[in-house]
């Protein structure tokens, strides 16, 4: 059921994943122009208080996502980055990794690394780089990148590594099956006592459905997929930066 929007005032924070939505998941540059107005919203909500401060929550590594609150100007509000692994607070500079993982955990997490580097490394598979309890792989040929997704589930299983593998627009990742945006979102939810009525959200992938789980409303850029379309309150004509610009105005607050 789609809902109109909530009253600007009502609203604390904006959850906003990056790829697809602050800036291209492909390595085009960022639309410096938009997160500047952006950064000037974040800079009135946080010396007003009278709207909701924009942060992150993303697949990327921690450094990217703490760079992406430092240029958004959000030094209030927690972000999550590496699909759940980590919450760091911009404000404190606390990098807190999810205490549910363990050391044993991690092991895993290293040895199908290896693995993957050994089996495709040498046919021009990557592996992105900062992560540190997940992995993304990146192919110039997407095709055959998700090609590789149904082998990586048989051999992640075959080893007892306890890895979900799922797809962006052009990453496989491959995260711990107790840890994604979800838990991570959880976390920031429990550690700054921000309630779902005082949450919206942006996203563009199923991935995102976990942020639309946990906020009142929830919104697309134009360039998102049909299916988590579907769950939207608000497509944006728009496309990504400039469609989170058009969803702040949608919100009362261009
Ligand atoms: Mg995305």
């Amino acid at each position: 059921m789609r809902h109109a929007a909530p009253a600007a005032g009502k609203l604390r924070a904006i959850i906003c994943d990056i790829d697809g939505c602050l800036s291209p998941e492909s390595s085009t540059p960022f639309d410096v122009e938009s997160l500047m107005r952006i950064a000037e919203h974040n800079r009135l909500a946080q010396c007003r208080g009278d709207r909701p401060v924009l942060t992150a929550c993303s697949g990327r590594p921690q450094p990217f996502v703490e760079a992406m609150c430092r240029l958004l100007s959000n030094h209030t509000v927690p972000c999550i980055a590496e699909n759940g692994v980590w919450m760091y607070h911009p404000g404190t500079n606390e990098y807190i990794m999810d205490p549910a993982i363990t050391i044993e955990q991690r092991e895993a997490v290293h040895d199908a690394a290896r693995w993957l580097a050994t089996q495709y490394g040498g046919r021009g598979v990557s592996q992105q780089p900062g992560k540190v309890a997940s992995i993304s792989l990146y192919h110039k040929d997407t095709g055959f990148l998700k090609s590789l997704e149904a082998p990586l589930r048989e051999q992640f299983a075959a080893n007892g590594w306890p890895l979900r593998v799922s797809s962006t627009w052009l990453y496989i990742n491959c995260d711990l099956e107790h840890v994604s945006k979800g838990t991570g979102l959880d976390r920031l939810m429990a550690s700054t006592g921000l309630e779902k009525e005082r949450l919206a959200g942006i996203g563009d992938t199923m991935g995102d459905l976990a942020i639309r789980e946990r906020v009142s409303w929830f919104a697309c850029p134009a360039n998102a997929g049909a299916e988590i379309r579907a769950h939207a309150d608000y497509v944006s004509p728009r496309p990504e930066a400039k469609g989170v610009l058009d969803v702040l105005t949608e919100l009362g607050l261009g």
